[in-house]
């Protein structure tokens, strides 16, 4: 089985497992910010009264371009993940005191790692993998850090991408002297 949508009313005691497919590889790459390949995994769904406690693990390598010099990099993007989402109006109104977190059923104790929201019907597992693939994405991918030669060759092509430096007033990186040139264009 593997259809994105679980209806709470369909998930019985023994829950239900799901093998991301095809829909799922979508929703990686958006997650990501990039093209995804070999995406595998599974998740798990219990259902705990009106709350579904989601857990599993996935992975995948997603290519996006180094912030610095704009290579490509294969990131190999992968972990755990165990998330309980409770029905919207259950959760409690944020900001009265620190007590904001569902009560997590005795069942889950020590197992819950993140918290979510659904409608009370039915959890978009689209949702899910967008999620988890945003939150292993880096902000900032860059080429190899630690890696002396690759670090030396990524800056070589930073260099050519900003161009030749001549004077006090010249842009100090690439992304400003793109932004300079555009406003001189227009
Ligand atoms: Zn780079």
């Amino acid at each position: 089985m593997s259809l994105p949508l679980i209806r709470l009313d369909t998930l019985g005691p023994r829950g239900l497992e799901i093998t991301p497919d095809a829909w799922a590889l979508a929703c990686a790459a958006e997650g990501a910010g990039g093209p995804v390949q070999g995406l595998t995994g599974r998740i798990h769904l219990e259902r705990h009264d009106k709350q579904i406690f989601v857990h599993g693990e996935l992975a995948a390598t997603v290519t996006l371009p180094c912030v610095r010099c704009l290579a490509p990099l294969s990131l190999a993007l992968a972990g755990p993940f165990a998330c309980l989402y409770s029905p919207l109006a259950a959760v409690p109104e944020k900001g009265e005191d620190d007590d904001t977190e569902p009560e997590v059923p005795p069942a889950l104790s020590g197992r819950v790692e993140e918290f979510g929201e659904y409608d009370g019907v039915a959890l978009d597992l689209r949702d899910v993998v967008r999620e988890f693939f945003a939150l292993e994405t880096p902000a900032q991918p860059r080429c190899a850090d630690g890696s002396t030669d690759e670090d030396a060759a990524c800056l070589a092509r930073w260099a050519a991408l900003a161009g030749p430096v001549s004077d006090a007033d010249a842009p100090q990186s690439g992304a400003f002297a793109a932004l300079a040139s555009l406003k001189i264009q227009k």
